[in-house]
């Protein structure tokens, strides 16, 4: 089922400001002047723009505050709020900026989300954002496409967790949930969620590497959720994998397709076998080859993460030859996204301290500009059918 429209009313703010209100069958959205809202149906707030500021809000509680500086070069101030008061002072504006177009809406459907928004204050927000960090650990990360996911928890944590660079998932153990554990926890996040869940429509399993599962055991899972998950919108499944643990096959694949799993995501970072050893990431790259040309076979398409900025200014050609050669040698086409990722070095990642052994320097954000643009036109795909390419910054992720 695709989104659908369901109705529209102009509407005239008490100061003075003309607007639109639209119900989707997803969600309620609200321009006043130059701002713009969105809510999920149970009257959670999504984006919140207004003053020339754009503020994301994760069920988590989280907001990131989002503005582009520049396209070319590509530049965005991302801010994560800290201070509670702040948030509180967001929504309470957002509140206020809705009561000012109240007397015009006269819709009963609308009047029913409209109050949903309201009963969701600061407090109702932060309680609910509670109960969401005790069906979910952190959702550490998601690929950029994948924001808007319903995301589900049947592996926790990373079945590798030695990446020098990566510290998503160093507060938990790997482990694989059982399927009466797993259909708890999607009846857990249906019911959280109530009607919120049509806004929900991709399926990512998380967290860093879902393939991981037995087959057998990721089929399942995907008949619990369409089990539990009672809207037909579900738009198909999507997944973290790696390409050094145990593939599946190529039939196990197909299978896996066939039950609706669309993309994966694999996070090359490099196709120099020396970054990779700096990453402390397992080679060879080739092997991230191979398992992709399996799922394009199985008619699954995938994300390649490349690491902008790995190895710094004494691996830049290394880095940049070696990835190029690898990606051409992948069976890409217009349906895969090629992520570049910049590289952020954390405070407590190992990535750090063998930065001081390799005696490396960082690039710089112009260095890595050239970088993402050196590796862009060695490739040597078809322009027609081209894989997308896209930047992928860790710090706009918000879930
Ligand atoms: S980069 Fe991926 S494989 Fe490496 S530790 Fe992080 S999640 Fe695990």
């Amino acid at each position: 089922m695709t989104v659908e429209l369901l109705k529209s009313i102009d509407v005239m703010s008490a100061d003075g400001l003309a607007g639109r209100v639209w119900l989707y069958s997803d969600s309620l959205r609200i321009h006043v002047g130059k701002e713009v809202y969105v809510y999920d149906l149970e009257g959670r707030p999504i984006f919140i723009y207004f003053n020339d500021r754009l503020f994301v809000r994760g069920l988590s509680g989280e907001f990131v505050e989002k503005k582009w500086l520049s396209v070319r070069p590509p530049r965005r101030f991302l801010r994560r709020l800290r201070s509670e008061d702040e948030k509180r002072r967001i929504i309470e504006y957002a509140h206020w900026r809705l009561g000012t177009i109240l007397n015009n809406i006269e819709d009963y459907d609308i009047q029913e989300v409209v109050e949903k928004i309201f009963r969701m204050n600061y407090w109702r927000l932060e309680v609910d954002a509670d109960k969401f960090r005790r069906i979910y650990l952190p959702i550490s990360i998601l690929p950029p496409d994948q924001y808007l996911s319903l995301v589900l928890q049947p592996v926790i944590g990373c079945p590798y967790n030695k990446c020098s660079f990566c510290t998503f998932y160093r507060d938990r153990k790997f482990r694989i949930r059982n399927v009466d554990e797993f259909r708890e926890h999607v009846m857990m996040v249906r019911d959280f969620l109530g009607a919120g869940i049509k806004m929900r429509r991709k399926i990512f399993l998380a967290d860093a590497n879902a393939l991981i599962a037995n087959t057998d055991l990721l089929v399942s899972y995907m008949d619990i959720v369409r089990d539990v998950i009672d809207h037909d919108n579900i738009k198909g499944f999507y997944a973290f994998t790696d390409y050094f643990h145990r593939k599946k096959s190529l039939d196990e694949l197909r299978e896996l397709r066939d039950r609706g799993l669309k993309r994966v995501y694999i996070g090359l970072e490099s196709g120099s076998e020396k970054v990779l050893e700096i990453l402390n990431k397992p080679g060879p790259p080739d092997m991230a080859v191979e398992y992709v040309n399996l799922f394009k076979d199985a008619g699954i398409n995938v994300g390649v993460i490349i690491l902008i900025g790995a190895g710094g200014r004494e691996y830049y050609k290394e880095h940049v030859n070696e990835t190029i050669k690898i990606i051409n040698m992948m069976p890409l086409d217009k349906r895969d996204i090629i992520y570049m990722s910049r590289l952020k070095v954390r405070e407590e990642s190992p990535y750090r301290y063998l930065s001081l052994k390799y005696g490396l320097t960082s690039l710089s954000m112009g260095e890595m500009d050239r970088q993402i643009s050196d590796i862009v036109s060695g490739l040597s795909f078809d322009k027609k059918n081209a894989p997308i390419v896209a930047e992928y910054d860790i710090d706009e992720f918000v879930y």
